[in-house]
């Protein structure tokens, strides 16, 4: 019976492995022969950061937890590498399944390769081109070893033919997070209390923010968040603060009456506010994604996108990290004057079944 370890890390980890593990378990209440570990990197512990998504996602408790956040991007690698190489000699899977660009999708899919085991990629082949991102140099690490590339987007398959990846080895298949975002939409529900009571539908704008580029300087986050207060017209601005924005963000002091600055939201009360907000500005790769299929204008503020089918065929927008850039399109969203939704192939709830298709097919 082939044993599949699957790894999550950090938050936007778990919305990509939950729909595979639903998946796999599917495959094994049909009495398909296949058994799989989850391992838990412990990347990101916090329990808005990490358990409340379990809870949500109905994912169950992990078979493992490596324990390895904290510390530096290298302390981090090497302390999961460590745990995760351990795991493996304990447990000898067939496969070791990475999701997305985290440091723990880099660090499991070295240990796992090195040990000889065959790596799973799902997000494969994406680039964004900007190596001064941690994400961008986990993602050609990660498919620079990889056995099986599960990719969301054609860009992702042309990026990896370029690279010299064979035909069979890239799998086509659409996008876990969706599958996730579909799954769950009818779950959503909007959180309780001030300030979420007084929201108008489409009369607020959501924020997240937490890539080093927009958050690490002080002065350029401040010109960011004043950019945002000034061009969102006085309407809610709702801003769940990822913790490594959290402290420059605090040193900062601004406040402003319709600044509501709140700790991360759980998955279907974040995904409420955004299905029903007027636009979202983010660094998030996957919240464009998700804004995108909710058919809500996005703004992105960063200079490269390594999802470029978001602005060809979603809702998103690349403004770029110049807080001077924002304004012309916050006005076009107030003035409901932005592109629509067209749909992106195979991101259609049902990545993750192809994806154990797959897998199945080869190892079973
Ligand atoms: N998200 C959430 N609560 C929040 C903010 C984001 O559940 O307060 C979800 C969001 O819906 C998406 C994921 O977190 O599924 C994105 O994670 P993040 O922005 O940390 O990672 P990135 O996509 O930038 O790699």
């Amino acid at each position: 019976m082939p044993l599949f370890t699957l790894v999550a890390g950090a938050r936007p980890n778990f919305m990509k492995i939950a729909p595979l593990i639903h998946a796999l378990q599917k495959k094994e209440a049909e009495g398909v022969s296949v058994h799989f570990r989850l391992v838990h990197t412990g990347q990101h512990y916090d329990k808005n950061m990490s358990g409340d998504f379990f809870e949500q996602l109905n994912i169950p408790a992990p078979n493992a937890n490596l324990g390895g956040g904290g510390g530096t991007q290298a302390e981090q690698t090497a302390a999961i590498m460590v745990a995760f190489e351990r795991e493996l000699m304990d447990h000898h899977p067939d496969l070791v399944l990475v999701v997305g660009d985290v440091t723990s999708t880099l660090a499991c899919s070295i240990s796992a390769k090195k040990l000889q085991i065959d790596v799973a990629h799902v997000e494969a082949g994406i680039r964004s081109g900007d190596l001064s991102m941690p994400e961008e140099i986990n993602r050609m690490v990660t498919d620079s070893i990889t056995d099986h590339f599960f990719t969301t987007s054609e860009i992702a398959n042309t990026n990896l033919r370029t690279a010299g990846v064979p035909e069979d080895r890239i799998h086509f298949v659409g996008n876990t997070m969706i599958d996730t975002l579909l799954a769950q939409q009818p779950r959503f529900t909007k959180p309780q209390g001030a300030p979420f009571d007084q929201l108008i539908p489409k009369e607020y704008f959501v924020v997240t923010l937490h890539r080093p580029a927009n958050v690490d300087n002080e002065e350029s986050l401040r010109e960011l968040m004043e950019a945002i207060l000034k061009g969102t017209a006085g309407l809610p601005v709702i801003f769940p603060v990822h913790p490594r924005t959290a402290k420059n963000l605090e040193r900062l002091g601004i406040s402003a009456p319709n600044l509501h600055l709140i700790s991360p939201l759980g998955y279907l009360e974040f995904n409420h506010l955004v299905q029903h907000a007027k636009g979202i500005i983010t660094d998030s790769g996957g919240v464009t994604e998700e804004a995108s299929v909710m058919n809500v204008p996005c703004i992105t503020l960063r200079d490269s996108t390594e999802r470029a089918e978001t602005i060809h065929l979603g809702t998103n927008e690349l403004v770029g990290t110049d807080p001077k850039n924002l304004g012309p399109y916050l006005a076009k969203i107030l003035k409901g004057n932005w592109k629509q939704y067209q749909g992106i192939p195979l991101w259609d709830g049902k990545t993750s079944e192809r994806i154990v298709e797959i897998l199945l097919n080869h190892y079973a």
